[in-house]
């Protein structure tokens, strides 16, 4: 590939200019490399950055953009396909300066067609691989525990078509999997019993079966209950042992000759979390989490300042860097909730690079009740940047809905920022199963407003007041259910 350096011309009229103008574009950003900056194929995008001083006049492939009071500008403007580049001007009464952007599309990214002979055996290998339903990267459906074993009777470039059963077919991405052509293809087991079991924390459903079977999970309210459906599987159940209260009963359901359904009634008005794994026997074991105190003397939470390190998150016009914003946000949460006798683990306290499922693993192995992650956002190439602003909360499971409506609105009310939703989203980190987990992006840093808030230290702490606010609501709600119960 073809990596232009950035041709940056500054027509400064020097000699008459009492003072120059400093234009920085922030977006379209170039790659620590140098690369050029890639943006998506679309009609229309963004550009921004700031000029010095603030009362110059910018213009963007000739359009007029609009300037802050503190110098921040941004635009949305026709891409040029025929120049392939974005031409910023700023210009004030007595000096002017231009930086030339260019910019690529993505290249298409011609995916390797496998090559086996079908049917062939399946082992996931990764701890957080993802099945879709759909190839060529349909929706997320399942998530299957490392270990399980599969078959794939269909092929589509570089992914696995999995059948389930008669009736159902799904996707795994290669990079997920094993081929393990050494293991006999998998057949529909019997199970004769099931086991409940009760610990300290948790309560685990162990399938007594050496099998590795793919599963889906489906979070249900009213009564809460958790229902698992298992692949492989042929009921011959004749006993189940429940040594717990906390669930209340354990039914089976065969929904076809090779999918069996468990439905997990629990002793509790909302799911706490769950986890899958299979043990060193070989059985399936799904844990299931037991309520915590609800109090902020007895919770602990989980604080994710989003990225961090080389992983900068989004920019702002005038380089305010989202990482930064976040550990700042969460450490005034933290200082909040640390007031008042919670148990805080910060996911990163200093400006490091931790992986996204890292992140969830440390919370769940300390023993969070909660995970809230921090975050401030951007907009997509083709957006309207101007459209966007303010708060936004997202989660995935139904058991974070309520802890991601209290935290929302108490965030509309406390920042009055502008409402940009409360999400349903698919993100790596709402998407932990274990605990009730939300994804908070306070402001959009790229926007010149948000991003002017977002400097201000009381406003950062209004927005951690506002979280913590929000969470305290959720822990009142949960008590109310808990006395209703
Ligand atoms: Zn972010």
């Amino acid at each position: 590939m073809n990596r232009f350096v950035a041709i940056i011309i500054f027509l400064a009229i020097a000699a008459e200019a009492p003072c120059e103008i400093i234009l920085d574009v922030v977006y379209p950003r170039f790659g620590d490399d140098g690369a050029l900056p890639v943006i998506d194929q679309v009609d229309s995008s963004f550009v921004f950055g700031s000029v010095d001083p603030p009362g110059c006049i910018v213009l963007v492939n000739g359009l007029e953009a609009k300037v802050y009071p503190n110098g921040a500008f941004m635009a949305f403007v026709p891409l040029d396909y025929e120049s392939m580049s974005y031409s910023v001007y700023a210009r004030s009464h007595t000096d002017d300066a231009m930086i030339v952007v260019p910019f690529t599309f993505p290249e298409p990214v011609a995916a390797d067609t496998l090559d086996y002979t079908l049917p062939v055996t399946l082992e996931v290998t990764h701890p957080h691989a993802v099945i879709r339903y759909s190839e060529d990267y349909g929706v997320y459906y399942m998530f299957p525990v490392e270990g399980a074993i599969c078959f794939a009777d269909r092929i589509d470039d570089n992914f696995f078509g999995i059948r389930l059963n008669e009736a159902e077919r799904v996707w795994i991405e290669d990079k997920f999997v094993e081929v393990r052509p050494d293991l006999p293809l998998p057949s529909v087991s019997r199970v004769y019993s099931l086991y409940v079991d009760d610990f300290d924390s948790e309560v685990q459903l162990v399938i007594p079966v050496m099998k590795r079977p793919l599963h889906r999970v489906i979070e249900l309210t009213d009564p809460p209950r958790l229902r698992v459906i298992l692949y492989g599987f042929e009921s011959h159940i004749d006993v189940i042992r429940n040594r717990t209260s906390y669930i209340r009963e354990v039914r089976w359901e065969q929904l076809n000759p090779e999918t069996l359904a468990l439905t997990l009634f629990l002793d509790s008005p909302r799911n706490w979390g769950y986890y899958a794994e299979i043990d060193s026997n070989g059985y399936f074991i799904f844990k299931v989490r037991k309520p915590p105190p609800t109090s902020l003397e007895h919770l602990r939470i989980a604080i994710d300042p989003g990225h961090g390190g080389t992983d900068f998150g989004a920019i702002g016009p005038t380089r305010l860097n989202e990482k930064e914003i976040n550990l700042i946000i969460a450490e005034k949460l933290a200082r909040i909730l640390n007031r008042k006798g919670t148990a805080v683990f910060l996911t990163r306290t200093t400006d490091e690079f931790v992986e996204l499922y890292d992140r969830m693993d440390k919370a769940y192995k300390w023993g969070a009740d909660l995970f809230i992650s921090i975050h401030n956002n951007a907009v997509s190439d083709g957006v309207n940047p101007f459209e966007r602003r303010g708060v936004g909360v997202y989660y995935y499971h139904p058991n974070s809905l309520e802890l991601a409506r209290a935290v929302y609105k108490r965030l509309l009310d406390k920042t009055e920022l502008p409402d940009d939703g409360l999400y349903y989203g698919n993100l790596a980190v709402p998407r932990t199963t274990t605990m009730p987990s939300i994804l908070v992006e306070a402001a959009y840093i790229i926007h010149p407003e948000d991003e002017m808030l977002l400097r201000n230290e009381k406003f950062k702490k209004r927005i951690a007041i506002a979280i913590y606010k929000g969470i305290k609501d959720f822990i009142k709600t949960t008590q109310r259910e808990t006395d209703n119960w």
